[in-house]
């Protein structure tokens, strides 16, 4: 029974075993090792996982999804074809996929995953992940932290040497920056930063906006497939410059081909708000390491945005380190998932790894100087304090003869309370204490597993404690039981089912994608693809599939 690692990701998830004293990259049922992280209900009710759902996002809008890893652990639903899935659902859904997959291309059962999640996950996303995996029917030990999963990746190929990472992670629609520290067998994250508003989506849409400027279109008038139509040509033009220095765009819309030349001089000039974007991130994780640039020792590149050039100069630029490029951004942290399977398989020898508080957790103080009444953070835990972490601190009264104590607890990094989040109180009597004179201690302490405890001890020995949740929006069991019939009962479609599905909706895509000469041409083939399904003629079928995909291959590059 194998146990696997698995980099479930916003845009794109993958799957990696540790086999032989090395990793091995999972295929999924289309021969790929990356699987977008989408999902979309099909005509009959069943479910495709995948690259036919990714395609399906265009054909299909109504009835698919993506990006539902940016809402794990909130209380949000989409609708698709009639049915509410929650964040959970969808991502137990990859999970369900990735599983098959994995057994299909092991052969044998995979029961048990080490699953990768952003350091800044709080604990409502991380039990929404652990929440999907149970969905799946995966058995999840441990969660990983992405740059941590970075870290081991990077030293399993390089060898374990002591010393300071920054591991800048570029995905599909966030950045995530963390200086990670490595003694000994202890892998330590220092700080993390980011910006979860950034990354290779944005490099779509600045190109697909100078498409529509030279062009003379206004991108935001377009009708919603038509700018689709533009943005995917638009990726397929970013990813062919991380290894070509032109493309050429070719983009049919109404009756014209609108085209566009582009190189990575003038995609770093359209791009300049994002690459000035990675600079604050790298700069605050630094800061709150308490490390200087100086100190780090390695510049490790994780995630799709990772493998463009310019990005890669951009970040030699202003840390003055050459990235290291010995692991592939693409799987680095589905394979350091996968190392810490085999270590946790005692297959391997085992290494610490440390979690981090992402917030600052504290208390609302009176505001003294002002004396309005206005309150104030007094922080006690501050943000990436290493976990389990547990702080005490004295505070005075407020008024003359103060027998009542009200502590109110926060997290977040607002001086104003208000800004923050608001996670509960605290009241309790104490013996009258004179204005400013010590009048109780305040003592937090938060565990990996996301759940904080605060004591507070008064003058005269009295002790009251609370423990918290670091948000309240948590899914009952019965929530979950029912979303487990519902994950149980969905029909993934069949592997070989799949891969005709797969090319179907990829054809539908590209149909919408091409001009009428283009369109008569797949129309014909799709017509007789989906003949030969029909009669279950198997010959027909792998010849007309052959016709298909080989047309498609052309009319796209
Ligand atoms: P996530 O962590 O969000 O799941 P990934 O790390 O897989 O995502 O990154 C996906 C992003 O990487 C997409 O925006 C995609 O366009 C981009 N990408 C993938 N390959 C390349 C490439 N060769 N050159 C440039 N960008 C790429
Ligand atoms: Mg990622």
């Amino acid at each position: 029974m194998a146990k696997i690692g698995i980099d479930l990701g916003t845009t794109n998830s993958l799957a990696v075993v540790y086999k032989d004293g090395q990793t091995v990259r999972i295929k999924n049922s289309l021969d790929s090792y990356i699987t977008p992280s989408a999902v979309s209900v099909d005509e009959d009710g069943k479910i495709l996982v995948g690259e036919a759902a990714k395609d399906r996002l265009i054909s299909h809008p109504k009835v698919s999804a993506s990006e539902f890893k940016r809402d794990m652990g909130l209380r949000k639903t989409v609708s698709l074809n009639g049915t509410e899935y929650t964040p959970e659902e969808l991502s137990s859904l990859i999970l369900k996929k990735i599983k098959a997959d994995s057994e299909a291309f092991l052969g044998e059962p995979v029961e048990e995953a080490i699953i990768s999640v952003p350091a800044y996950f709080d604990d409502n996303s991380r039990r929404a992940t652990r929440i999907a995996a149970d969905l799946s029917g995966l058995k999840v030990e441990r969660l990983i932290n992405e740059p941590s999963a970075a870290a081991l990746a990077y030293l399993d190929k390089n060898g374990y040497e002591d010393g300071t990472y920054m591991v800048i992670d570029f995905g599909g629609g966030t950045l995530d920056v963390s200086v990670v520290d490595v003694f000994e067998n202890i892998i330590e994250i220092l700080a993390v930063a980011g910006n979860n508003r950034l990354g290779g989506k944005d490099f779509n849409e600045a190109i697909a906006r100078d498409f529509c400027r030279k062009n003379e279109l206004d991108y935001d008038a377009l009708t919603p497939a038509e700018r689709a139509v533009i943005y995917r040509a638009s990726e397929r033009a970013k990813i062919a410059l991380s290894d070509i220095p032109m493309v050429m765009m070719e983009v049919p819309l109404d009756t014209k081909k609108l085209v566009l030349t582009l190189n990575n001089k003038e995609l770093i000039s359209i791009s300049k708000s994002i690459f000035e974007g990675i600079r604050e991130p790298v700069r605050k994780a630094i800061h709150d390491s308490r490390k200087k640039l100086g100190d780090i020792d390695r510049v490790i590149l994780v995630g799709g945005s990772c493998k463009m050039p310019t990005v890669r100069e951009f970040i030699r630029q202003i840390t003055g380190i050459v990235p290291d490029t010995s692991i592939d951004p693409d799987i680095a942290i589905a394979e350091g998932a996968g190392i810490y399977a085999a270590m946790k398989n005692k297959e391997l020898k085992d290494v610490v790894l440390t979690d981090i508080c992402p917030f600052t957790l504290g208390v609302a103080v009176n505001n003294d100087l002002l004396n309005d009444g206005s309150q104030m953070m007094s922080s006690i835990i501050p943000r990436n304090s290493t976990l389990p972490s547990s702080i005490m601190k004295p505070y005075s009264a407020s008024s003359e003869n103060q027998s009542k104590i009200t502590i109110k607890v926060y997290q977040g990094e607002s001086i104003d309370p208000d800004k923050n989040l608001f996670l509960g109180e605290l009241n309790l009597d104490c013996p009258p204490t004179k204005f400013a004179a010590k009048i109780c201690d305040v003592k937090m302490t938060y565990d990996i597993n996301g759940i904080l405890i605060v004591d507070v001890f008064t003058a005269d020995g009295l002790a009251k404690t609370k423990a918290f949740r670091s948000n309240s929006s948590v899914l009952t069991d019965e929530e979950v039981e029912q979303m487990r019939k519902k994950i149980e009962e969905a029909m993934l479609v069949s592997p070989e089912d799949e891969k005709y599905r797969a090319l179907l909706a990829r054809a539908e895509r590209v149909y919408e994608e091409s001009f009428e000469d283009q369109r008569l041409v797949l129309q014909r083939l799709i017509m007789a693809f989906k003949g030969s399904i029909a009669l279950r003629d198997p010959i027909k079928v792998q010849q007309s599939y052959k016709a298909l995909s080989d047309i498609l291959d052309t009319m796209e590059y």
